[in-house]
């Protein structure tokens, strides 16, 4: 018998053996089993329930008889719309993801879930008879989703057999629903920094609370217990374990009585106003273009920006703003709101669950028509884009380094693609392959050569850059560095110190056997933490009591090396008592998100120096900063990336033009035990041309991108000698299947090899490089072998993921 069935992507498939699954549609469901809505259906051997996506609706099958039924629809109206159903299927095929993470991707966690009424499992164990047939389903079900979400949507779809659990006590109603979330100040939860891939021991329940963490950012304290049906005793325990931090968060309320600006009252100079008439005539053509927007630090492009959304909007059409850095959006959102007012939303995943909620309903119901945002904005259910800007497109925060693994240009070029939009992006320091395809004329190039000057006949000058060689110095300042400072603390002028702190910590290490005292999980060096006189390994937690004797060869001749921020500030206190200096680092907790009031008080002028990482280098616009130190300038060239010259390069460039942004002209001090290295001295000169030169012609001789595609298959175990065989296994496939790539196609494979950080918690890692062309036939390709593969005894216990153009360097 031929009828109406849909292909569901059901949640909770491991990548291996995703596919989109066909259910029948009974009569009664027909209406409302549309594509982009959610489902419930039975799935596997069991019929556990599974929320699913409907992804295609099949009118006319054959043999309907022999298929599953869909048990329910839990969406009254879809909840994605047609673009939003392209780049999930999009996502699934570029990014080696599941239907349903991809689908996961595109809306933000808890929608379209009702956040009235909320259940748990109790502790309680049913006993073989004691419930019907039905709610030990239901049971089954439930205890298989860690998502309050899902728990509540199986709960409503059943409710005879939700009371059954109810009545025998397997299912609890919690009371924190009844709570409301007051909207000035939310206390948030998010994993530490330290956490990353680390497997500490977590009851259960923490797991859970742990795995949406990490799937959603961060999320309010209560919201997290409502995901998870866990209470806030769970999540006490997480902080006191260490893998979990809290903080403050403070909503950001559009700026009522703040004064308005009027875009009108901006007047461009001519570097300005050519590249906004040639922007915005690109957008008038209402064709996909992709355009570059190359200004020098300092040239102004903010204000081209906001003269393009204003153009944008004129003409009718809507625009997404993309930033590399929660730390950036207060500025950036209030600088925008105070041009465009209401209709700016914000999107990031510093928000609470319910915040983003509410900016995505206000997006998606058409009230804002500009969404300013982090990597996840790319995907803001906004309708007719005329124009995706991305701030700082080289950054590496647009890359998600978990699943799905895509990048937020690709997805914003799909966008454009299908919204006949402009894709601009935007940089002192483009990325290399921004930069080749405007010289293939691809993409349409501007250049703003030259500093904006408020006075239109005098030029403003770029900072001027000293380098210091700290070879043999043995101290963390420089003089030069510590007079620059006296001279700014006596003028009233304020100094930014840059710690490139990647890969780069105190640790200790042994005179005798020459090696650093490392962790016994990981082979990473222990850090040294003086406030507790304890070493701690940042990748998996594990911490000792500091001890002056080696534990591999027992001499006594231990020393400290490496600069720390806590060294650092150390110093900074003995060489400058009075001075007020503000710490910007990912190490204070809170601090992460009290970015604005800190960066405020910092431009009210209530500090006299701000030190921090990577995250004070770029974007910030402070006319009282005369003076820029870069303490260890080198230390990220040698970071195992190929992308690593670029990115040293981008970042002294960009963290030495934040010297100078006022009336007084700069001043940079680049420390470093490499002064003769072209990357240090062509930063310090901002001559971004001269290294993209140099760069390009290694990138064309080595082979790497823009030249081919890097594809990445990850490997890691418990057990070093399966997960290394297991790498074997997956090469020897390559090699025995490349045949089946259409001709021509280069394709180059190294490895297996171990990664850069070998063994991370307990687990070995290795991975496969290989040099591609990223095309539909080469992903067919390689997800065919990982499918294949996970079959296999061998991959028992192994994870495999398939990562394209990201960060090699972990
Ligand atoms: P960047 O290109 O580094 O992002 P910004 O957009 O932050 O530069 O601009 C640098 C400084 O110059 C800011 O203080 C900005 O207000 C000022 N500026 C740039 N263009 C103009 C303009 N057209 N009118 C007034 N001020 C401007
Ligand atoms: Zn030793
Ligand atoms: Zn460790």
């Amino acid at each position: 018998m031929n009828g109406l069935s849909v292909r569901v992507g059901v949640s909770g498939t491991s990548f291996a053996f995703d596919q989109a699954y066909s259910y029948s549609v009974p009569a009664e469901l027909a209406d409302k089993a549309v594509c982009g809505s959610r489902v419930i259906v039975p799935f596997g051997r069991s019929d556990r329930r599974r929320v699913g996506i409907i992804v295609e609706v099949c009118p006319d099958t054959e043999d309907i008889g022999k298929l599953k039924a869909v048990s329910s629809v839990v969406d009254k109206m879809p909840i994605i719309g047609n673009e939003q159903l392209r780049l999930l299927l999009w996502l699934r095929e570029t990014v080696f993801c599941t239907y349903y993470e991809a689908f996961r991707t595109l809306i933000p966690p808890g929608l379209g879930v009702s956040f009235v009424q909320k259940y748990r499992l109790s502790q309680k164990k049913p006993k073989k008879g004691e419930l019907s047939e039905k709610a030990m389903g239901l049971y089954l079900s439930a205890s298989e989703t860690d998502d309050g979400g899902e728990l509540a949507m199986m709960i409503s779809e059943d409710g005879r057999s939700a009371a059954e659990l109810m009545e025998k006590g397997f299912l609890e109603e919690t009371d924190l629903a009844k709570q409301r979330v007051r909207d000035d100040t939310v206390s948030m939860v998010r994993l530490t920094p330290e956490y990353s891939e680390r497997d500490i021991k977590l009851t259960p329940k923490q797991r859970a609370a742990a795995e949406v963490l990490l799937r959603e950012g961060c999320a309010s304290v209560r919201e997290l217990c409502y995901m998870c049906g866990c209470t806030a005793q769970v999540v006490k325990n997480m902080v006191k374990s260490g893998a979990a931090e809290l903080f403050d968060y403070e909503v950001l309320k559009a700026p009522e009585t703040a004064e308005r600006d009027n875009v009108d009252d901006i007047t461009l100079n001519r570097y300005q106003q050519n590249a906004f008439d040639g922007i915005s005539r690109m957008i008038d053509e209402h064709k996909p273009a992709s355009a570059l927007l190359f200004g020098v630090t300092g040239s102004g492009k903010t204000p081209v920006f906001a003269k393009l959304i204003d153009h944008t909007l004129k003409s009718g059409r809507n625009v997404i703003m993309l930033i590399p850095e929660i730390s950036l959006t207060p500025q950036t959102l209030n600088r925008f709101r105070r041009l465009f007012g209401e209709t700016v939303a914000v999107l990031h995943s510093g928000l609470s669950l319910s915040m983003r909620s509410n900016e995505y309903k206000r997006v998606k119901s058409g009230q804002c028509r500009i969404v300013v945002g982090t990597r996840s904005a790319v995907f803001a259910p906004l309708d007719n884009i005329g124009l995706i800007i991305m701030d700082e497109e080289g950054e590496r925060t647009y890359k998600s380094e978990s699943s799905p693994r895509y990048h937020a240009k690709d997805a914003a070029a799909q966008r454009c693609l299908y919204h006949n939009a402009v894709l601009l992006t935007a940089s002192a320091t483009p990325s290399i392959e921004s930069y080749y395809s405007a010289q293939k004329g691809r993409t349409k190039l501007f250049v703003m050569p030259e500093r904006y000057s408020a006075d239109p006949n005098e030029k403003a000058a770029m900072p001027k850059a000293e380098i210091i060689d700290m070879t043999g110095s043995g101290r963390v300042l420089s003089e030069e560095l510590v007079s620059g400072i006296n001279d700014n603390l006596r003028r009233g002028e304020q100094s930014i110190l840059l710690l490139n702190r990647r890969g780069y910590h105190t640790f200790i290490t042994c005179s005798e056997c020459k090696e650093p005292v490392s962790c016994p999980n990981c082979s990473i060096p222990l850090t040294y933490h003086k406030i507790n006189n304890r070493l701690i390994c940042h990748y998996c937690g594990y911490s000792q009591d500091y001890t002056d004797r080696c534990p591999k060869c027992g001499s006594s001749k231990l020393r400290l090396t490496g600069m720390g921020t806590q060294r650092l500030e150390d110093e900074l206190a003995e060489f400058f008592p009075s001075a007020k200096i503000l710490r910007m680092d990912a190490d204070t907790t809170y601090s992460r998100y009290a970015y604005d009031k800190r960066f405020t008080a910092f431009g009210n002028g209530e500090y006299d120096i701000m030190v921090g990482t990577q995250m004070i280098a770029k974007g910030l616009d402070f006319p009282n900063v005369t003076l820029v130190g870069v303490l260890n300038a080198d230390k990220s060239l040698y970071s195992g990336d190929f992308r690593s010259y670029e990115r040293t390069f981008s970042l002294i460039t960009q963290v030495v033009g934040r010297s100078g942004r006022g009336n007084s002209r700069g001043r940079a001090i680049i420390q470093t035990y490499a002064p003769d290295h072209y990357v240090i001295n062509l930063a310090a000169q901002q001559n971004y041309t001269a290294f993209y030169e140099q760069e390009i012609a290694m990138r064309r001789a080595l082979i790497y991108p823009p030249f081919c595609d890097i594809c990445a298959v990850g490997f890691s175990g418990e057990d070093d000698g399966k997960t290394s065989s297991a790498a074997d296994i997956f090469a020897e496939k390559i090699a025995e299947r490349i045949k089946e790539l259409p001709e021509k196609m280069p394709v180059r494979v190294l490895g297996p090899s171990k990664c850069v950080f070998e063994k991370i918690n307990g687990k070995f890692r290795y991975r496969i490089i290989i040099k591609c062309r990223n095309n539909a036939s080469f992903r067919s390709f390689i997800s065919g072998i990982r499918t294949d593969t996970a079959k296999l005894p061998e991959f028992r216990g192994i994870s495999v993921y398939i990562d394209m153009n990201g960060d090699i360097s972990l």
